[in-house]
């Protein structure tokens, strides 16, 4: 008899165990995804298969920035999916060049590119960079690709050689060449390494993966001097801090300086994937007619998304309360932290918070907390991160540093 594969079969027949045994056999090995199975959700809360809701304080690495099941965003996707999903490149489609407006109109770029992914983006960064280099400014010997330590940027080949940590590469040699790495928020070092052969410097505008590290002030424009005076692109990757996560709608405008080119993903269509590579008219003509694309990139599903999650941003109010909550959460963290000594920082900007702990207990206290109905991840070895999306409130800040104090007393047990 054929199994039955209805969702309402996954959904009763089968227990949470059940299903995760399954799911762990059948998944590729380069996962350990966590022993529980969200349904659905609603604001800030996610339910899992067995009715137990949770307070979600990841939106799914900083990517359900509207939180679950918004209204409009959901009304908004329903009435796309039954007018049009895909077309692919070789036209347009409305959502796309509405979405193409409304971007040239706030932020500092001219021109986009619709990828699927935040490494995608990354990567049609880094190719345009050579490519302007090379057919636009005449310069054959500029590739080189100026990135940071600990820096985090992708897992596709080229994002991968971009990212400043072995453990993200380490058995995937050979990589491209021409990527080269110093460390983050250090003038001289970026200053000793850049010259005439630098094609593009690409920079976290915070670093996030590695554990929730700010730029430290004056950074930026150093580099953005290093950048005009060589000649160098300027790459910032806002993947993750961009899209308001910082409480402003873009990340470069905490830093007083413009990129050249900036990527943003995560966040951007508040859970339908897409990545955006912005640039400005100057160096968008590195490309050239055919010179690079993909399938799905600007769909008109993604690209609905995308507008209603960037008009929302803009309402009044909304980036505001990003850095009300962000400063409620850092505040919470930094009294627990006067009677926690487990807890050795707080860290972040906006909505992307890092509690860094004694080492050894990230770990155990992500599961803690989510036993107690805490979603939070771990972003380095020893740091917990906060991401929560970005309408969250103040009850479920408290909520929060609350499970959390709860989850770090019960791991923190000599
Ligand atoms: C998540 C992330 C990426 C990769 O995005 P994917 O969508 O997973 O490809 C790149 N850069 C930064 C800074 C990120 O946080």
């Amino acid at each position: 008899m054929t199994p039955d594969f209805s969702i309402k079969n996954l959904d009763t027949l089968r227990n949470t165990d059940e299903l995760l045994a399954i799911g762990n056999e059948t998944i590729t090995p380069n996962y350990a995804p966590q022993p529980v199975i969200f349904t659905h959700g609603k604001g800030t809360t996610l339910w899992d298969h067995d009715g137990k809701a949770y307070l979600d304080c990841i939106a799914g690495i900083a990517v359900s920035a509207l939180g679950h099941a918004h209204p409009e965003l959901t009304q908004a996707l329903q009435d796309q999916v039954a007018k049009l999903l895909h077309t692919s490149n070789l036209y347009f489609n409305e959502n796309q060049i509405l979405l193409q407006e409304m971007l040239s109109k706030c932020c500092f770029a001219d021109r986009f590119f619709f990828a699927n992914s935040g490494a995608e983006a990354n990567e049609a960064a880094i190719k345009l960079a050579r490519r302007y280099q090379k057919s636009v400014a005449g310069r054959s010997t500029k590739v080189n690709i100026v990135a940071a330590h600990q820096s985090f940027h992708g897992r596709t080949m080229g994002a991968i050689a971009a990212t400043g940590q072995p453990k993200y590469w380490e058995g995937f040699e050979p990589l491209p060449p021409a990527f080269q790495h110093v460390p983050f928020n250090d003038v001289d070092a970026l200053a000793s390494v850049v010259d005439d052969d630098t094609c593009a410097v690409l920079l976290e505008p915070l670093q996030g993966e590695s554990g929730v590290r700010p730029a430290a002030p004056g950074y930026f424009q150093a580099v953005r001097e290093i950048c005009d005076r060589t000649g160098a692109i300027l790459i910032l990757d806002e993947v993750q801090c961009g899209v308001g996560r910082l409480g402003t709608l873009w990340a470069y405008e905490q830093l007083g300086i413009e990129p050249d080119i900036a990527t943003w993903a995560k966040g951007i269509a508040g859970g339908v994937p897409m990545g955006i590579m912005a640039v400005r008219e100057k160096h968008a003509h590195g490309f050239q007619k055919a010179s690079h694309a993909t399938t799905f990139g600007g769909n008109p599903l993604a690209c609905r998304a995308a507008l209603v999650v960037l008009q929302t941003l803009q309402q009044p109010g909304f980036l505001n309360n990003v850095q009300i909550q962000g400063e409620a959460l850092r505040q919470g963290l930094r009294r627990l932290q006067e009677s926690q000594p487990a807890i050795v920082d707080v860290r972040g900007a906006g909505l992307l918070v890092g509690a860094e702990l004694k080492a050894g207990l990230a770990l155990p206290v992500v599961g803690a907390a989510r036993e107690r109905g805490l979603l939070v991840n771990m972003a380095g070895p020893n740091t917990i991160r906060f991401a929560p999306p970005l309408i969250v409130n103040e009850d479920d800040i408290e909520c929060a540093i609350q499970r959390f104090a709860a989850a770090l007393a019960a791991c923190d047990r000599p």
